[in-house]
């Protein structure tokens, strides 16, 4: 159904028997897109013996069916510009043109990575204003914007306490632990850096599990990685009691800020203890990420491990901004500044939203997640259901059928994006569901009747649920093959 919509939409090319059909079947010999100009420079005969190629098959097609094309493809995409985008843990939140605007200033953009300091004052100011926009939101006493990425800013992180640790003489510190809840990346990083991961598990309120985390504080600990609100969505409710048990056994705590948009404004993680943490700017502060472009993970860090940030750091004597490396940095770990132009919309959205803005997010995104949650109680069963924050984690196991996976497909034809599915893993087939506090409440009501429309069918015709979806150009992919085995073009050859 959607795919006809599609290809009369494709003009010139309804007639295409597939929808997945690509610009060979369009092809016709002599046809041509391009006009190159006239070469202003006489022909020059490749010596022979060079290898070339007598032919180049490409499809001959006008520009005009070059432009449908491009543009029908594009259109089988979802972006948070066309649709409501809850997937869980990535905080899909509108992103202001407005930053694009500032991004796209010419003193930005066009700025050369190599200018001297002297010709680049106006980015450094931005940069230095966005290190303490971002260590007043977290209560940290620097930040480097260098990181390119939450999973970079972890790495870091877990850098900088080794770092700390090794020169204190304590190198035997290498175990590292991390909640059952927490992210993949999470102990990635430990493992890249050396550091041997210990699960913690989850208690029955979905918080750490204090007991278990308790007995392993010894002397072998070089820290806790702690996400809070945790995957769940939840709050930790003994992260105080958890921060304290590891620094008197002398280790130190990284918060996982993935989640930072429920506690803008209201919680800052370096005033509860929290020694290290990355900023996701294209989560939290709304620039654009998924297919959208490059994201940032500013770290911030306390008093303990501020000096060895990763650098160079902006700091400002008198009117003038300057380059300058901590005293223990880890280094360099990213050319030139780091994802420059996401820093300016970061800054932009910050600037613009204010203190009061800031967390009036925190008290929408939390306030939606509550809403969406109560609308589909009775229709979903939510394993750790007490008040969430600005995400909660629903199970999509609906009978012995029907799996997340399946609710997850038949969202697609209901027209929506679909939450996060089996993660985090402590929830057995998860939906892990985030609003944002950018939808309206007519949109958060129209995806909760969507998903309870799909509960009800699964109860009453599953198998409308299991081969969805019904209107896509392709339906249920085997990802891991198509990882492993990427055919990255179309067509004949
Ligand atoms: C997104 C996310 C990360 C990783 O951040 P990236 O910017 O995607 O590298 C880490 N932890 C949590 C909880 C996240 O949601």
């Amino acid at each position: 159904m959607k795919h006809e919509f599609a290809r009369k939409r494709r003009g010139a090319f309804a007639g295409a028997d597939s929808p997945q059909a690509g610009v060979w079947d369009y092809s016709v010999p002599g046809r041509e897109g391009v006009s190159l100009p006239r070469a202003d420079v006489p022909a020059y005969e490749l010596p022979s013996g060079i290898p070339q190629r007598k032919d180049l098959p490409l499809p001959e097609i006008s520009e005009l069916d070059a432009v449908r094309h491009f543009t029908w493809l594009s259109r089988l995409n979802y972006s948070i510009d066309t649709h409501f985008y809850p997937l869980g843990s990535c905080t899909m939140k509108y992103n202001p043109r407005i930053s694009e605007k500032t991004a796209a200033l010419p003193g930005f953009s066009l700025a050369h990575p190599l200018l001297p300091e002297s010709l680049c004052q106006g980015s450094l100011g931005i940069m230095e204003g966005l290190q303490n926009f971002l260590a007043e939101i977290g209560g940290f006493r620097s930040v480097s914007l260098q990181p390119a990425a939450g999973a970079h800013g972890e790495l870091c992180g877990v850098m900088m306490i080794r770092a700390y640790h090794q020169k204190r003489g304590q190198a035997g510190r290498v175990r590292m632990l991390i909640p059952d809840s927490a992210h993949g990346t999470n102990p990635a990083s430990v493992a890249m850096c050396g550091f041997q991961a210990v699960q913690v598990p989850s208690d029955a309120r979905g918080n750490v599990d204090m007991r278990v985390l308790k007995s392993l504080c010894d002397d072998t600990l070089a820290g806790l990685m702690l996400t809070n609100p945790n995957t769940l969505g939840l709050f930790e409710e003994r992260l105080d009691e958890a921060i304290d048990a590891v620094h008197r056994a002398g280790g130190l705590v990284y918060g996982d800020g993935a989640n930072l948009n429920a506690l803008l404004g209201i919680f800052r993680p370096g005033d509860a203890g929290i020694d290290v943490m990355h900023f996701n700017l294209h989560k939290t502060f709304g620039t654009p990420h998924g297919g959208g472009g490059p994201g940032a993970g500013p770290v911030g860090a306390g008093e303990k491990l501020a000096s060895f940030l990763p650098g160079p750091l902006v700091l400002r004597e008198g009117e003038a901004f300057r380059l300058a490396m901590p005293e223990n940095s880890i280094g360099r770990v990213k050319a030139f500044y780091g994802n420059f132009a996401v820093l300016v919309k970061a800054y932009t959205f910050i600037a613009m939203l204010g203190a009061e803005g800031l967390r009036a997010v925190a008290e929408n995104a939390v306030l939606n997640a509550n809403y969406l949650k109560k609308l589909i109680e009775g229709g979903y069963a939510i394993p750790y259901n007490r008040p969430c924050m600005h995400e909660f984690v629903a199970s999509g196991h609906l009978n012995d059928q029907v799996h997340a996976l399946d609710v997850a497909k038949r969202l697609i034809d209901y027209g929506w994006h679909p939450p996060t599915v089996y993660f985090p893993l402590i929830v057995k087939e998860a939906l892990m569901i985030e609003p944002t506090e950018s939808e309206s409440r007519e949109t958060l009501e129209a995806f909760a009747a969507a998903l309870l429309a799909v509960a009800r069918e699964a109860g009453q015709e599953a198998d409308i649920v299991k081969t969805a979806p019904h209107g896509t150009p392709v339906g249920r992919l085997d990802e891991v093959a198509a990882a492993r085995n990427p055919v990255l073009k179309s067509g004949k050859k």
